[in-house]
């Protein structure tokens, strides 16, 4: 089905106003060659293109002058061999309900991916993940249509390059690939990844369950992150910053208390809402927006917020931590321009001018 100047607020979890020029629904796979030829159709007359799933990580800056598809496509189908479960999913499933239905039918591994809201299709794009776990260490492959040219295709998980926050679909492929289905592998050798943050708490119980660990993650995640369905929010706003070991053992010093990841590659993972809370930005507003008050990552949309306001809070909150700490934060919310994907200093130089 295909809407004109249709409204996104019910399609972004920042509960934010914008409109769309062009919104197809895409929820059978038959519409498949219809849909390459709208956008093609798109492209012909420079109008950008936006997949959309559960509007989870989106931050729409304005309206969108062009066509944003709704990926609504369905289907689950799980096989088992002897050593695995294989789990395949249409992109438009909803992740935590995914999760939900194999740990109640036994199929352990997802457990600690619970309640991550959006749809599954959106899973490989930042190859989310959560209390130690990713999402490619499941991946076995991603099913794509081309948006250029109509035709499908297949990448195994290391097609996918995938990386912390990242994959192929958000660097070489992103205009490109409509993910239409993922496959997983799940051991029925599972093993429990409970040594992560709050988790660790499980660990005194030698014979944890993959139930358990799903109960605990969705108990911890609601206490800790606002829901967006009562107060609108896009999770963790910045990625947590990598560092040189020059700079982390320099805030070290200064900060005994930082908590501190050395990397492989020997740079260091600093807590983004560390540095955040740290800064003393913790409730800080702007217009209608505020820094959560438990959780110094996760910027609200508390009262109408306009996106201007979010926008201009995150300025805030990264100018701040940039002049107390000297670390750069960079977004983790993708931010949706009118032509575009844009980002956070593009969008205040245009407040600005
Ligand atoms: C309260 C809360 C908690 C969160 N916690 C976490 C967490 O713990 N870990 C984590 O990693 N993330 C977390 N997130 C972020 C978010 O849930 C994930 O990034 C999720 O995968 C986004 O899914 P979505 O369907 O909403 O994607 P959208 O926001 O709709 O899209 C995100 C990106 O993926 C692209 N995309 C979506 N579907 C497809 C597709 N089928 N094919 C190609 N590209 C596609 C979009 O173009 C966009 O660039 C959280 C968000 C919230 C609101």
């Amino acid at each position: 089905m295909i809407e004109t100047n249709s409204s996104l607020k019910a399609f972004n979890t920042f509960s934010i106003e914008a409109k769309t020029q062009t919104l197809f629904h895409f929820n059978n796979i038959k519409q498949a060659a219809e849909l390459a030829a709208l956008v093609k159709e798109m492209r012909a007359a420079d109008k950008p293109v936006l997949i959309l799933g559960g509007g989870s990580n989106i931050l729409f800056c304005e309206d969108f002058s062009g066509l944003v598809i709704k990926v609504e496509l369905s289907g689950v189908d799980i096989k088992e061999s002897d050593s695995d479960y294989i789990v395949q999913a249409a992109a438009g499933e909803d992740w935590h309900q995914l999760v939900t239905n194999c740990i109640e039918k036994g199929i352990d591994g997802l457990e600690n991916l619970a309640l991550i809201p959006g749809v599954v299709g959106a899973a490989p794009v930042q190859n989310i993940g959560a209390y130690g776990t990713e999402f490619k260490d499941f991946c076995e492959s991603v099913e794509y249509l081309d948006l250029n040219s109509g035709e499908f295709f297949k990448l195994n998980a290391q097609q996918c390059l995938f990386a912390y926050r990242d994959s192929i679909f958000k660097t070489a492929a992103m205009h490109s690939a409509l993910i239409t289905k993922v496959t997983m592998k799940l051991s029925k050798q599972w093993q429990a990844h409970s040594r992560y943050g709050l988790l660790k708490e499980l660990d005194s119980s030698a014979k944890v369950t993959a139930k358990q660990i799903y109960q605990s993650v969705c108990q911890i995640r609601s206490e800790k992150l606002p829901d967006p369905e009562l107060l609108g929010n896009a999770g963790s706003f910045f990625k947590n910053p990598v560092v040189s070991q020059e700079l982390a053992a320099k805030l070290s010093a200064l900060y005994p208390q930082m908590p501190c990841y050395p990397q492989e590659d020997c740079r260091v993972k600093l807590a983004a809402g560390w540095l955040i809370d740290q800064a003393g930005l913790k409730g800080t507003k702007f217009g209608g927006a505020a820094v959560h008050q438990n959780q110094a990552l996760v910027l609200i949309n508390e009262n109408n917020a306009s996106a201007l306001d979010i926008v201009q809070l995150a300025e805030l909150v990264r100018t701040t931590v940039k002049e107390k700490f000297s670390v750069e934060l960079e977004h983790e919310v993708r931010f949706m321009g009118c032509r575009g994907e844009t980002n956070l200093s593009e969008v205040i130089k245009n407040v600005r001018a």
